[in-house]
């Protein structure tokens, strides 16, 4: 089959390589369409603290299962289904108190072992979710990337009439500022220096500023979320949280970075600064908001599709900031 494979830092190229047999209890899928997001860039330039190479990329597919391990149901077999890219060990201190997501022994298809960026991928059978119905592709290829923001919401404070404030309009800061609008009473507000993200995050109702220059210096938020990463960001959001309130760094930042903090405000401002790592019981809820919002809301978030022999230019076209969700389609056109 094909794949593309992370050979070493800075080297990906798509390639011949053995298909994957199934263990007893796995499943293989022929993907048919993978999205890149951030953590891809991060392990093909190697800054992922659990890095091994050679991998194929990918943790964000969808596909059909076509072939079952001894120990795994034949009826999989000819589903179409999501796969939860995480792989608790289930064994250590965190999994066994139930907090699976923040794993000691961190494991994930298309970060540790090989993904999505491929005809075949090998897949836990526990790992796979059925596609239901009213989830559209557009939904299918964006599961994984909604599990991820409706854990985002689960690790957060829920009061009524919070208010929320988001940098960053990219899939994630317009995931999260839709579900915040579906809580607040207010539309979320937005930071985003980018034009076209700007518009569309404009289009689906939230509160748009292209930088926090044009924000009211004495307004406060209960809520601010992180979604750019960026440590300029996160310390204008540190200022901005209201007595009492939280800021999420929900966006992945270099893991050297610093980010400079009063702990003064913290102590006398009483602010909560949370994190939310990757899906923790999401997958089934991800299905329903996909069903919910629907393409209206979904299909403006992915906004170019490569071939899998493309792989190194739709790395390229994300490296530019060009659009949102990339997806590849490794069993051809849609
Ligand atoms: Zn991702
Ligand atoms: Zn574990």
């Amino acid at each position: 089959m094909q794949a593309a494979v992370i050979e070493r830092p800075g080297v990906v190229s798509v390639q011949d390589v053995a298909d994957p047999v199934p263990g007893p209890r796995d499943v293989v899928v022929a993907v048919r369409a993978v999205g890149i997001c951030g953590t891809d860039i991060h392990l093909l330039d190697g800054e992922l603290p659990y890095d091994r190479y050679p991998v194929v990329p990918g943790h964000e597919f969808y596909g059909e299962v076509v072939d079952a391990g001894s120990d795994v149901s034949r009826d999989h077999v000819g589903r179409l289904v999501t796969v939860d890219p995480n792989m608790p060990c289930r064994t250590c201190a965190e999994c066994r108190r139930g907090r699976a997501n923040l794993c000691e022994r961190y494991e994930a298809l298309g970060v540790t072992t090989d993904g999505g960026a491929a005809e075949l991928v090998r897949v836990p059978s526990d790992l796979v979710y059925e596609l239901p119905e009213g989830v559209s592709e557009v939904g299918a290829i964006l599961t994984e990337p909604l599990a991820c923001a409706i854990h985002g919401f689960d690790v957060l404070p829920r009061n009524a009439q919070d208010r929320y404030l988001i940098y960053g309009a990219g899939t994630m800061g317009l995931m999260m500022g839709l579900l915040a609008n579906d809580l607040a009473p207010d539309p979320a507000t937005v930071i985003e220096p980018n034009a076209s993200r700007r518009a569309l995050a404009e289009s689906f109702g939230l509160r748009v500023v292209s930088s926090p220059s044009e924000i009211d210096p004495d307004e406060r938020w209960e809520t601010v979320i992180d979604c750019s990463g960026v440590v300029e960001a996160i310390e204008d959001g540190l200022r901005r949280v209201r007595r009492g309130g939280v800021l999420q760094c929900f966006g992945v930042a270099e893991p050297d970075a610093i980010v400079k903090l009063r702990p003064f405000d913290v102590y006398r401002n009483e602010i909560t600064v949370v994190g939310s790592m990757a899906v923790h019981n999401s997958f089934d809820r991800a299905h329903r908001l996909a069903q919910t919002w629907g393409d209206e809301k979904l299909a403006p978030m992915v906004t170019h599709d490569f071939s899998l022999a493309a792989y190194g230019g739709a790395v390229q076209t994300f490296r530019d900031g060009a659009g949102l969700k990339i997806a590849i389609r490794p069993g051809g056109a849609a």
